[in-house]
């Protein structure tokens, strides 16, 4: 398997650290808002990547953070009159409830900036004493740039361009040595959110959260650091600055970096104003829809969103969807028995897909040519299943596309089936606990379903339920 590694500018074949185990640190959203889709860019891709790599047999440990103190959220707080907190809380909430809809999965951890903050004083500390940062009169602390001789590394910069190019924006009274020189640590304003530190009442600079939890998290070395292109320079070369002058180890192996998602062919920002939320997309279409949409183009390409590509990605997955609810259609009248020699040899000759799919994965990612090793795996159980065909042969198809679809986050069966089989496990449960005499527990599942909105109702047959103002499921 090739990854395209930001660090030597190449494709270069995975190989990690302990063998079976990869270590996964992608850097996660500021929490002031709601998301856009450009946000979700990232999320999608990195969770695919994720999901290959356990399909390929990987234990995946995957660390996504939220930066939930920074200047954007404290300054949306005093615009509402709430706290920092409040709002980091609403919005982590609110991404969650996002990324549940795009269907990507939840991180081995999802660590919070404020939660770290023990680590981070002990970080900065390490970097004091080992000469590479140094608190300034104000107590803010400032990493010494110029000392980590292997600064530009991942982004090709010359740290004399840059030099040349931050003398002409210096501030006046600025307390440091070198104008290259990042925070690590400042001092708090009045109104702002603040801890304790050796150096001054303050709060951590953005860079050097991420150090700290990848290192908690992960480890001083871990496989893969993830995120979109604009966090090359400067977040992740300081991130590289900061850890391996305290860890003194190679951080990161490989990093990836995603493409930016553009609308009429500009970066797509909250800063420029045109942007569209995750959320209104999903007034619009299905979140899988717009799941479908990122992964048909490859990550390290830029993705122009736009009506006609959305419409096309939902006819595409409409065209899987519905592929995949025919075969179980069918496994219902399919008849009894082993697979036919003839259906054995056609279950062989689909693995061409699995094997162009896996091709194409193994190639950096590239989704663009999975889904359309998909699509011909879908057009091969569509000429190829009927009902004369065995129930075997029929599951087994429809267990190699779900495979597929469930490496790419495309849920083939519909919401609605879901959602009745989890509701039925739930009455059984209740069933259960009433015979056991556990009333406490049956009556915890009947309130937990009203609160999904439906209702149960002891009949003579048995329980029946029915969303509100539905008529009765059994
Ligand atoms: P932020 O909340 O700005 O720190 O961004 C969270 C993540 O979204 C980072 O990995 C960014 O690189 C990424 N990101 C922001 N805007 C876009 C965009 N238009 N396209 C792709 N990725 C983006
Ligand atoms: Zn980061």
């Amino acid at each position: 398997m090739k990854i395209y590694n930001t660090l030597t500018k190449r494709k270069e074949e995975f190989v990690p650290l302990q063998e079976g185990k990869v270590t996964m640190y992608v850097c996660g959203p500021t929490v002031y808002n709601l998301i856009h889709i450009g946000n979700a860019r990232p999320m999608i891709v990195f969770d695919t990547v994720r999901r290959y790599l356990e399909y390929k047999g990987y234990d995946v440990n995957y660390v996504s953070n939220f930066t939930d103190v920074d200047d954007k959220i404290i300054k949306k707080a005093l615009e509402e009159g709430s706290s920092a907190e409040e709002v980091a809380k609403r919005y982590i909430a609110e991404c969650r409830r996002d990324m549940e809809g795009m269907n990507v999965r939840q991180a081995t951890t999802h660590p919070l900036a404020t939660q770290e903050i023990p680590g981070m004083l002990e970080m900065i500390s390490i970097l004091i004493e080992k000469g590479y940062a140094y608190a300034a009169a104000d107590g803010t602390v400032y990493y010494r740039t110029r000392k980590f001789k292997d600064y530009g590394k991942l982004s090709g910069k010359n740290i004399d361009d840059l030099e040349a190019g931050h003398r002409d924006i210096q501030v006046t009274g600025d307390l440091k040595e070198d104008p290259l020189d990042f925070v690590l640590w400042k001092p708090k304003k009045e109104g702002e959110p603040y801890w304790d530190s050796p150096w001054c009442k303050g709060r951590p600079g953005w860079h050097i959260e991420c150090s700290v939890m990848a290192r908690k998290y992960l480890g001083d070395e871990i496989d893969i650091h993830a995120g979109g292109e604009d966090l090359i320079f400067p977040h992740h070369e300081n991130e590289i600055a900061q850890s391996e002058a305290a860890n003194g180890v190679q951080f990161a192996k490989y990093w990836m970096h995603n493409a930016f998602l553009k609308i009429n062919n500009e970066k797509m920002s909250k800063s420029l104003g045109n942007f569209f939320t995750v959320r209104e997309v999903g007034e619009k279409y299905d979140l899988q829809v717009l799941r479908f949409f990122m992964l048909s183009a490859h990550y390290r390409s830029p993705l122009n969103f736009s009506a006609d590509l959305m419409d096309a990605a939902k006819n595409g997955l409409d065209r899987i969807v519905t592929a995949a609810d025919n075969l179980r259609h069918l496994i219902g009248h399919g008849a009894d028995g082993e697979m036919t020699d003839a259906e054995r040899e056609l279950f062989v000759k689909s693995g061409k897909y699995v094997e162009k799919f896996e091709e194409a994965m193994d190639d950096d990612f590239n989704t663009a040519d999975g889904v359309a090793a998909v699509f011909e795996l879908v057009k091969f159980c569509n000429s190829n299943a009927s009902s004369e065909n065995t129930r075997e042969f029929l599951a087994a198809l429809l267990e190699r596309l779900g495979s597929l679809c469930d490496v790419l986050g495309i849920i083939t069966e519909k919401k609605e089936e879901i959602l009745d089989r989890e509701i039925e496990d739930l009455i059984a449960e209740r069933q259960a606990a009433r015979k056991a005499k556990d009333f406490a527990r049956a009556d915890a599942i009947r309130d937990e379903l009203l609160e999904r909105g439906i209702q149960l109702k002891d009949t003579r047959e048995g329980v029946v339920w029915q969303y509100q103002g539905q008529k009765n499921r059994q």
